[in-house]
């Protein structure tokens, strides 16, 4: 199996090229073509399992296929520490850099001018952690209302941190006509509860 066999197209498998991945990661094998296909996926991975390019690659290539990509945020990605924001945020360079999607990351414990600056240039794609959001949301710097896609990224580590109410309080500002990518390395059973409530009839996906 290779990338081009998953269908992605030629800006995005150059970048893959010059990555050095040989072939898809087992994840990226059964969540990418789902994905590109708009289906939502429930996928039970953990880190290192290669699950950030399985939920960045389709995203980036359905943006880049739109016609008219104005300023406003087409795609939301939700993950709980600013480590792991950065490290999205760095794959997405690599995997977006021939095309012309842009992206941008936002969390907390610094300054938010330049996030702010950022987003006012306007981004499609967000990465965010989610006090930050929330802070700037109501600060009136983010509008979701052309959210489209709709990753939740570590989502278990997410409610072991206490993000749950902010979860809570996100979920309805987001269109209900969405794309969404739920991803966690464990299912308790306030997860399942989650997923029942936001994705419909996901692919399944565990590694
Ligand atoms: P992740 O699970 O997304 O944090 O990815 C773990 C690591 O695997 C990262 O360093 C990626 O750059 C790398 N990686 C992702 N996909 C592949 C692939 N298809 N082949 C080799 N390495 C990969």
């Amino acid at each position: 199996m290779t990338f081009k066999d998953l269908n992605i197209t030629e800006p995005i498998l150059k970048a893959i090229e010059e990555k050095g991945y040989a072939n898809p990661t087992p994840i990226q094998v059964k969540a990418i073509p789902a994905a590109l296909t708009g289906k939502d996926i429930l996928g039970c991975a953990q880190t290192g399992t290669g699950k950030t390019a399985a939920f960045a690659i389709p995203i980036i290539q359905h943006l880049q296929a739109l016609k008219n990509r104005d300023k406003s945020i087409k795609a939301l990605i939700l993950t709980p520490t600013r480590e792991l924001a950065l490290q999205i945020s760095e794959c997405i360079d690599d995997y977006a850099k021939y095309t012309q999607v842009r992206h941008g990351v936002i969390f907390g414990g610094v300054n938010q001018r330049a996030q702010v600056n950022m987003l006012h240039k306007g981004v499609d794609i967000l990465v965010a952690t989610p006090g930050r959001l929330l802070d700037l949301m109501n600060q009136g710097y983010i509008h979701l209302d052309n959210v489209r896609h709709f990753v939740l990224d570590e989502a278990d580590r997410m409610l072991d941190m206490g993000f749950i109410h902010d979860i809570k309080r996100l979920l309805p500002k987001l269109p209900k006509e969405k794309q969404t990518l739920f991803f966690s390395a464990t299912m308790p059973d306030t997860i399942i509860a989650l997923t029942n409530s936001l994705l419909k009839q996901p692919v399944k996906i565990t590694i």
